[in-house]
This record gives structure tokens, sequence and C-alpha cells, in this order.
């Protein structure tokens, strides 16, 4: 049951959806393609995805495959540099060769939407190419990719339209700069770029950036970035950046943003802690400025589905909108915007409609969830950062346990070349149950999911350093803290 193109295939045959399904899902990215696999593949229900862009959604297309692999190749650049420190005699006679990469990587995530493709037919998802608009709690009309409009029955809709980059403040010149989408056309190594943002995107890009040997400004509006983090982590990771030559403009305003014509090059005009400055020559400017929910203009309203005042999709812990039979998760409800939580919640969900009695109170706990910052180091953060644990159980209820050291690696470099490594701990009550768990350095990335799961086993500090350390490791430290 495979119905219809896919952006990459343009020449493959548009076909009619079918008139009816039991469950149709807007959206087929992360958490859109999961639910449905699971609503079909795990409990045979009739179901369709209907996707306008590329199958596999931000993550696969435009996320956190393609960011993955672009931060590879900036750990391989920093290793190569660093593997002087070791003996070896690396000779960088060229400059990383971005285009074939950007190359490999384009057909990289080509092989990823035909492998989507493929889960879907083979767990029988029907899978449409198309825009899809909610015209009542159990209708939807699909515009296929040749104009045709054809309306679909539903007995369950589920929206997971995700999200898109905001839009950047109106200054002068804004439209010049692109956003994450566009990073991932950037054809050629750039020799200068800017980002103007604090979060997540705009501190994983700026340190590969960094890495890949362009020079790097960061744009930011307030002394640190990563605010959401643990005061040690965003102290930690600016003093790194500013290590190592990032130029992060601190408390700036971004006034105007000029092109020159004749050889395309961006200077952007800024105020940074009262004092006016500009950047010119840049290749690129890049807005991360964070993501709006893709909830205007597909019927939501006119069917009757709550919004909050951002635009998110309403919905309460088992992912039910206000609309009966309309269902929602992923980016689109603003919950927690990671991948494997939309994924997490769409399976849940699929439980809880279609798995029957036994799962009919099926959700997804949203508490105790990890997530990795790529940036430079890695940065891990796993529950309450010290401040929300202070506010939770009062300071004189928390004890703090923390390190900070070099890490073994780095024993054989120049004082220049260390990097930070540092971890903090914080316990809850007088049995120590631990609530709040960051790290930054190498590895962190693949270290904290082992010790997620402890978190959610409700691990206490006597658990964690019941456990005998391996050696030697970073990672023992946090079973060895004082
Ligand atoms: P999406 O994956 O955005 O899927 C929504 C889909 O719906 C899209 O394909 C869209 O085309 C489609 N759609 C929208 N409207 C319609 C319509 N009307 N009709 C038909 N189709 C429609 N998360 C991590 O966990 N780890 C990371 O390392 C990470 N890195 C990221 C890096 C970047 C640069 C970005 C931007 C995001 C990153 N994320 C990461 C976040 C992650 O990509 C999202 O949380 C995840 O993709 C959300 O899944 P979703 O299903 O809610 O939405
Ligand atoms: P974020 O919401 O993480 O960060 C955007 C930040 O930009 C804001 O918090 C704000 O920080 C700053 N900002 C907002 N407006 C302006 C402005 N006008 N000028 C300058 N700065 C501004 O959004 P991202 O776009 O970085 O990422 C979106 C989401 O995608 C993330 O929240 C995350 O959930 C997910 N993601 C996950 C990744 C991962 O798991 N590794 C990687 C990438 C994305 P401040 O208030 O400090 O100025």
């Amino acid at each position: 049951r495979h119905f219809s193109a896919t952006s990459f295939s343009a020449m493959a045959p548009i076909s009619t959806p079918s008139r009816e399904t039991d469950f149709l899902v807007i959206g087929g990215g992360s958490g859109g393609i999961a639910t449905a696999r699971a609503a079909s593949g795990k409990y045979g229900t009739k179901a369709m995805v209907i996707e306008s862009k590329r199958l596999g959604g931000t993550c696969v297309n435009v996320g956190c495959v393609p960011k993955k692999v672009t931060f590879n190749a900036a750990a391989i650049a920093e290793t190569l540099h660093q593997a002087k420190s070791y003996g070896f005699s690396v000779k960088e006679t060229a400059p990383f060769d971005w285009t074939t990469f950007k190359h490999k990587r384009d057909a990289y995530i080509k092989r990823l939407n035909g492998i989507y493709e493929r889960n879907l037919e083979r767990e029988n998802v029907e899978y449409v190419h198309g825009w899809a608009k909610l015209l009542s709690r159990n209708s939807v009309e699909v515009t296929l990719d040749d104009g045709t409009k054809t309306v679909v029955n539903a007995k369950k809709i589920l929206v997971a339209t995700g999200g898109d980059p905001t839009i950047p403040p109106q200054v002068p010149g804004s439209e010049y700069g692109i956003n994450s989408d566009g990073f991932f056309d950037i054809e050629t190594l750039p020799k200068k770029v800017a980002l103007v943002g604090a979060g997540y995107i705009a501190v994983e890009f700026a340190g590969m950036f960094n890495a890949l040997g362009v020079e790097t400004h960061l744009f930011i509006r307030y002394d640190t970035f990563l605010r959401h983090f643990d005061p040690m982590v965003q102290e930690a990771v600016v003093k790194e950046y500013e290590r190592l030559g990032v130029h992060v403009h601190k408390r700036s305003v971004t006034n105007k943003v000029d092109k020159d014509e004749a050889t395309g090059k961006l200077t952007v005009h800024y105020t940074e802690a009262g004092v006016e400055g500009k950047v010119a020559e840049l290749d690129h400017l890049i807005w991360a400025v964070g993501r709006t929910p893709a909830t205007r203009g597909i019927g939501l309203e006119e069917a009757g589905v709550k919004l909050d005042k951002n635009g998110f999709i309403v919905v309460d812990e088992y992912e039910n909108t206000s609309v009966e039979n309309i269902y929602a998760l992923g980016d689109v409800v603003g919950k927690i915007e990671l991948t494997p939580v939309a994924i997490a919640a769409g399976r849940k969900l699929a439980s809880r409609l279609f798995g029957g009695e036994q799962f009919a109170t099926a959700k997804l706990d949203y508490s105790n969830v990890p997530s990795v910052v790529f940036a430079h180091p890695e940065v891990g953060a796993i529950g309450l950062t010290e401040p929300q644990a202070v506010e939770k159980y009062g300071a004189e209820n928390l004890k703090i346990y923390k390190t900070n050291f070099t890490a073994m690696y780095y024993a054989m470099m120049e004082p220049e070349e260390k990097g930070p490594t540092a971890y903090k701990l914080i316990c809850a009550g007088p049995e120590e149950r631990v609530v709040g768990l960051h790290i930054l350095g190498l590895g962190s990335g693949e270290m904290l999911q082992g010790f997620g799961v402890a978190m959610k086993m409700g691990a206490t500090k006597k658990d964690f350093d019941s456990c005998v350390a391996i050696h030697p490791t970073s990672a023992e430290e946090l079973v060895t803290l004082k």
C-alpha cells in the first residue's frame, strides 16, 4: 500500500489516497512516523501518514542527523590537530573539503528517506505525499503534489506537524541571513560566519564552525548562552568557547545587516554592552533564535483545537487536544522538543488508542528526560538544575557534589590544548536521591544515557557510589564524588 511521491523522486506517480482510514497522521517526522508505525505494525490499525516535505521530518533532514554527521567532522578536525601531541606527523595539506562532505551527507540523508519510506510500506502504513488541512474532527483535506485536493475521513487524527525556525527579529537586512535549514544547504567551507541565538542550535553550529577553522562570531543577548542549563554548564562552556577562539558578543543586539552585492559578503552592525560595532566580510549570518510550531493555516482553530499564546497545541498528559478524536505530540505541543520524546510519546499514544484495555492509561512520563548539547565540549543534563532544585527542595535539603578536572586524554597535550571537564550531582533529602546530573567534557554524550537509567530508577548518591568505578575513564568520577 504505497501511494505517492517523495520530494527526491519527483517522477514517481501521484496516486489518490484512500478515502477512509482509521488513524490519519499529519506530519511524517519523528513523532508521526513512530505513532503510525506502532498503530499499524503493532496493533493492525489502518493508518495513513501525510507528509508535505521529506519523510523523516526535521530530525532526519535538517536536524539531529545531518547535524551529528557535521559534528563528527568537526570532532575529526580537532583530533587531527591533537594527534600531533601523541606523536603523529599529521600534515593538513588542504582545508576541509566541505563540498564533498556535504554531498556525501546529502546522499546519506536521501538513503534514510528511502529507508523510512520502506519501513512505512513494510508496516502497512499508507504514505501520502501532500499538504494536509483539518476540515473537522473526522476529516482532512489533502492537497497532492499536482494540486488536486481530496478529502480523507478518519476515525482518529494525530497532528505531528513539528515546527520551523523562528522568523528573526525584523532588523533592516535580516533577510540576508539564513536559518538552521539553510545551514544544511551551505555548499562551500565559509571563511567567516556570524550566528545569533543562545540555544542548542546556535551553540552547536558555532562550535562546529570554529572547530573546522571558520572565524565564528556568536551574538547573544545576555552574558551566557544555554541559559536553561545549570549555571556550571553556562559558565564553563562560554569560557571554553572564548578560549577556543569563538568571538562571543555578549549583551549584544543586532541593528542592521548589509550585503555587498558585488561579493555577496555580509556586514552585521550591532551594539554590544552599549557600544556600537560591526563585523564585515561574513559569508553567512545564521539566525538561531528558536523554533515556532507549525500550527497556522492547517485548520486547527476552525476545528476548535486550542492553541496557547505561543501557537503550540494545548494537550493534556495523554496528548489529547481540546477536540475529541484529535491528538497532538512532538514539537508542535512544545513540551520537550527532542526526537526521542516525540517517538516515545507517539508509541505510548498508539498503545493507548489501539492496544486494548491493558494500555488504557499509557502515557509518556516527561520527567527526567536526558538531553545532550553537541557543543565543544559536549554537555549532558538530566533532572533539575541547581536553581530549580533549590526552588523545589530548599537549599538546606540539598547536597551538591561537584568536580572539575583535566581528562587523561589531554595528558599528552600542551596546557593551551586542554579542554575542561566538569560534573555536578544534585542530591535531595536525607536519602540523597539524585535529582540533577550535569556533565560537560569529552564523551559526555555517550556517558549520559546509562546514568539516565539510574536516575529513572530513583538512584541515590549511595547507589552511585556502590557501583565500582571503571578506570581510567572520566565517568568514574561520577561514582566517586566526595
Ligand atoms: P518534525 O520532525 O518537525 O516533523 C513534522 C513533519 O510534519 C515535517 O516533516 C513537516 O514537513 C510535516 N508537516 C508540517 N505541516 C504539514 C502539513 N500541513 N501537511 C503535511 N505535512 C506537514 N533533537 C534531538 O533529540 N537530538 C538532536 O541532536 C537534535 N538536533 C537538532 C538539530 C537541529 C538543527 C534542529 C532544528 C532540531 C534538532 N532536534 C534534535 C530536534 C528534533 O529534530 C525535533 O524535536 C523532532 O524532529 C520533532 O519531531 P516532530 O515529529 O514533532 O516534528
Ligand atoms: P532554543 O529555544 O534552544 O534557543 C533559542 C534561544 O535563542 C533562546 O532561548 C534565547 O536565549 C535566544 N534568542 C531568542 N530570541 C533572540 C533574539 N531576538 N536575539 C538573540 N537571541 C535570541 O532554540 P534552538 O533554535 O536553538 O533549538 C530549538 C530546539 O530544538 C531546542 O530547544 C531543542 O529542544 C531542539 N534541539 C535539540 C538539540 C539536541 O538535542 N542536541 C540540538 C538542536 C536543537 P536567551 O534568552 O538566552 O537570549
